[in-house]
């Protein structure tokens, strides 16, 4: 739908118009009101390309577009029935926890060992752990690729499957040849679109899945979708979004937790949402009233940081993983608010 800034468009403008859309296989119609006249474009009005000439036009207000420019990930497009597994659990029937440390210490296997011994007896379903890991501050730890087979050994002795970042081609390559699950997207290279593309290609006929997270800074709900629709695209379906909380923080919080985006993204998209809390909020003394609002507002599951001893964990262990105990009273009180948000009380 065109809005004009004037009260009609003269012939010219309307020529002008005409021919814009008629580059992309659309016509106008204009729709006559008593103070204002609109013009319903007419065809397939997705095209960015075409929105933006017209948005160019000085007479022009603006586009509203009815369609959603993200036809595989809209809730109505054809993927609307596709459900996302990770391991023995499909996302949406009942509460999914992806629980481990912030970063594989290559140096302490046995840390994330029994951290994924802890992680599964507390009843998460899926294990995390970076093994490459996107720091702020270059001098800090980088990851190394050996924590890899410390992440699959836990995987093979719980059964868990698995999730990491990946951030170039190299993680992409040795984290798919290695048997993992998911694939995580952090909030740092969430609009990363050469990355999101290579992930789409090299999971295409895989049963991988991608864990993608919101971009770091608070992007517009599309553009979340958007970045998602990059993976979809070229073929497997397995995406899961994942609100970790945006910049600027909340005075306090490490970020602004941004769970109250889910009911958006459950309306507008069919794709699963997991929440994580630790990034929100970055302590992990908040982390449980986070994980509630999540699973309150509608989310899927949850992505939680733990560690048996979290201050010997590196990365954001110390100040943000909770204990199993803790990660395991979560997990029990997260599933009741599922219950009551369900009506199965
Ligand atoms: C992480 O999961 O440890 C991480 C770095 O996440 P994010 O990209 O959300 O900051
Ligand atoms: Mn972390």
């Amino acid at each position: 739908m065109i809005i004009p800034h004037v009260s009609k468009l003269n012939d010219e403008q309307l020529k002008e118009v005409t021919d814009i859309v008629g580059a992309f296989g659309c016509r106008v119609q204009p729709i006559i009101g008593a103070e204002q006249t609109i013009y319903a474009i007419i065809g397939d009005e997705r095209n960015d390309d075409m929105v933006t000439k017209l948005e160019g036009l000085p007479y022009i207000n603006r586009v509203d577009r009815i369609q959603s420019p993200h036809k595989l990930m809209d809730a109505r497009s054809s993927l609307a029935s596709h459900r996302v597994a990770i391991g023995s659990v499909t996302l949406g029937t009942e509460l999914f926890v992806c629980a481990g440390p912030c970063t594989i210490d290559p140096k302490n296997p046995n840390l994330t060992i029994e951290t994924a011994h802890a992680v599964k007896e507390a009843g998460a379903h899926a294990l995390r752990g970076g093994v490459w890991k996107p720091r702020t501050n270059p001098y800090s730890y980088q990851g190394d690729a050996k924590a890899l087979l410390i992440l699959m050994e836990a995987s093979r002795q719980t059964g868990l499957p698995v999730d990491t970042e990946v951030m170039d081609e190299e993680h992409l390559k040795l984290a798919i040849e290695a048997g993992v699950n998911c694939l995580q997207v952090g909030a740092r290279n969430a609009l990363n679109y050469a990355l999101l593309r290579q992930i789409g290609q090299a999971i295409t006929g895989r049963d991988t899945a991608v864990l993608l997270k919101r971009s770091i800074h608070s992007g517009p709900v599309q553009e979340f979708i958007a970045a998602a629709e990059y993976i979809v695209q070229l073929g497997n379906p397995n995406v899961i979004l994942c609100p970790r909380g945006t910049q600027p923080g909340l005075d306090g919080y490490r970020n602004h937790p941004d769970e109250s985006i889910v009911p958006l993204l459950k309306e507008r998209t069919w794709a699963p949402v997991v929440v994580d809390p630790s990034h929100s909020v970055g302590k992990a003394s908040y982390v449980a009233s986070a994980a509630m609002a999540a699973v309150a507002y509608g989310a899927d599951g949850l992505c939680i940081e733990c560690n048996v001893a979290p201050s010997q964990g590196i990365g954001d262990d110390p100040k943000q993983a909770v204990s199993p105990a803790v990660l395991k009273d979560i997990i029990t009180k997260a599933k009741a608010v599922w219950k009551i948000r369900r009506g199965e009380n």
